[in-house]
Order: C-alpha cells, then structure tokens, then sequence
C-alpha cells in the first residue's frame, strides 16, 4: 500500500526567517484540520522543543532525535520504548525534541554509511502513524540539513521580505535542486512562504513583488503571507502556539490559511494525470 504520510521540511539557512514558528503553527493549524501531525526537531539549539515548552532544559533531556539517529548509525536494534519515550505532546501535535547534542550527532554523519540518508531511515518507522511530518530544520545548509531534505517528500521555505532574504534563496534552490537531481529526486518545492510580512510599508509590498517576479513561474509562492505580529513574538515565551495565545487574530487566521492550502497540494498530487495514449 502506497504511505500517505508526507514529509515536509522547513528549511532556509538565514535564521530568524520564521521557520520554528511555521513549524508550530502550521503543524497545530494542520491538526486542527484533522491531520495527525508530528513535528522533528532538527535544530541543536532546540527552538521548536523551547518554543513548545518540552523542557525548560532541553540538553538536559536524556531521549532526543539524536539518540534515535545514533541508533541508526550504529545499525543496532531499535529499541522500540525509546522511541515511544522520544515523542512528545504539544496542544495537538506530537513533537520529537533535539538539543544540544544533535551537533556531536551531525559531525558524527561524516564517517557513516549514507550519511545524507540516515534520518530518512530514522524516521521511516514513524510514517505510519501519521498524514504529516513536519522537519524544522537549523540555519545552515549542512548535513543535517541535507538528511532532512533527503528525508523529506517536500519542501517549504519560509522567507522574510527584505531583499538579503531573497537573494538567499539562490543558494538554496541550487542546494534543493542537487539535492533532487543526485540523491532524492521525487523531492518537491511546495512553495514560498512569505513570513513577517507588514503590508503597510512599501517596502514589504515591493520585496513580495519582487519574488513572486524571481521565482514565480517555476516555483510556487503560497498565496498566503504571514503577517508580523507581536503576538506571534510573545508565543514562545508562553509556551503556546498562536492559536493558544492568539485565537482569531490575523496570524492565526493566516496559519489555518496555509494548512488550506499545504492540504490543498497534497489532494492536486493524488490526482495524477493520465499517461500519454490513454486520452
Ligand atoms: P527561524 O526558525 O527561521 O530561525 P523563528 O521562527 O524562530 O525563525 O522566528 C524568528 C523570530 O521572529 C522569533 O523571535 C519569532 O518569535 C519571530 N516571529 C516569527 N514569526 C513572526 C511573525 N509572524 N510576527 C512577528 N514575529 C515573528
Ligand atoms: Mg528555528
């Protein structure tokens, strides 16, 4: 039977572009649409665990993805109450936390067996139980962040609209299209994201212009943009997602917008077209 579950990662190696907070939102957003969600921690400073109050601590967690990952490498058994005991819950997502020694577990990939594919394997075992896995990826376009994008069916890049940011997007597109073109080639662009977006200055309206011109035709930008907005700064310091803190408000709105649309993706690639000759 074909795995339903589809596998996204957010990824762009500027920081600060919004992506642990798409990966909360979205994830709560999509959930709230009926999908079972679990969303990975791939960052060593831990946002997505901090921002959704796994731990005060999180290196001082003693299961995270990097134990999994070990496991892996080190081609022992799983042990399956680890993995049980690795997956946390947030509002309604299941979430697997990282910390600090998911740096030790990278530099440790460089003297592994298909190294670039050793958290699609790590997290095959989870496909099963979920319609979406949403991978929150670190800022840098290292090895973690090549596993994720070789363990991911899709990609989405959250973006910010300053010119910097999308001048960035080169690098990554080009690192997105080898990626595909040597290692996983079924690996999708869902789209851009425009995050942070404040529509009453020029300059946002120019930059979202600007984008859609550069990358429009031959890649998606969502049609919804996430709007800036304090309250979506206060939500990790409350330890909730945007729909805890802020239900109804524009950002919210604009989350439940994007799973719409994210879910929308998913039903138009189910529908594949005819082959030739059968018209
Ligand atoms: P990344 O994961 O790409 O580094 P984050 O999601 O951590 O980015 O966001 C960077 C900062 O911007 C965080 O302080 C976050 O709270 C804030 N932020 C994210 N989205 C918004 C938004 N829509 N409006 C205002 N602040 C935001
Ligand atoms: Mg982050």
């Amino acid at each position: 039977m074909e795995n339903k579950c589809k596998v996204i990662a957010l990824a762009n190696q500027k920081g600060g572009v919004g992506k642990t907070t798409t990966a909360v939102n979205l994830g709560v957003a999509l959930a709230k649409a009926g999908k079972k969600v679990l969303c990975i921690d791939c960052d060593p400073q831990s946002s997505l665990s901090r921002s959704c109050k796994i731990s005060d601590d999180p290196d001082s967690l003693d299961v995270t993805l990097s134990e999994l990952m070990e496991y892996e490498m080190t081609g022992e058994d799983k042990d399956y109450i680890l993995f049980n005991n690795t997956v946390q819950q947030f509002e309604n997502i299941d979430l697997i936390p990282s910390n600090i020694s998911l740096s030790g577990t990278e530099t440790a990939l460089f003297n592994c067996m298909s190294r670039e594919s050793v958290l699609k394997r790590t997290i095959e075992p989870f496909r099963k139980n979920y319609d979406i896995i949403l991978i929150d990826c670190m800022p840098s376009l290292g090895m973690m962040t090549i596993n994720a994008l070789v363990a991911a069916d899709s990609v989405i890049i959250p973006c910010e609209p300053s010119f910097l940011s999308v001048k960035g997007l080169d690098l990554l597109l080009h690192s997105i299209a080898k990626i595909k073109r040597q290692i996983n080639p079924s690996l999708q662009i869902d789209g851009v994201l425009m995050t942070m977006v404040d529509s009453r200055t020029i300059n946002a309206r120019e930059i979202t212009g600007a984008l859609r011109e550069a990358v429009g035709l031959n890649i998606n930008v969502f049609n919804t943009e996430i709007p800036r907005s304090v309250r979506a700064t206060e939500c990790p310091n409350v330890g909730k997602s945007i729909f805890g803190h802020d239900p109804g408000g524009k950002v919210a709105t604009a989350y439940e917008n994007l799973a719409k649309e994210v879910i929308g993706l998913e039903r138009k690639a189910q529908v594949r077209p005819r082959p030739h000759g059968l018209r």
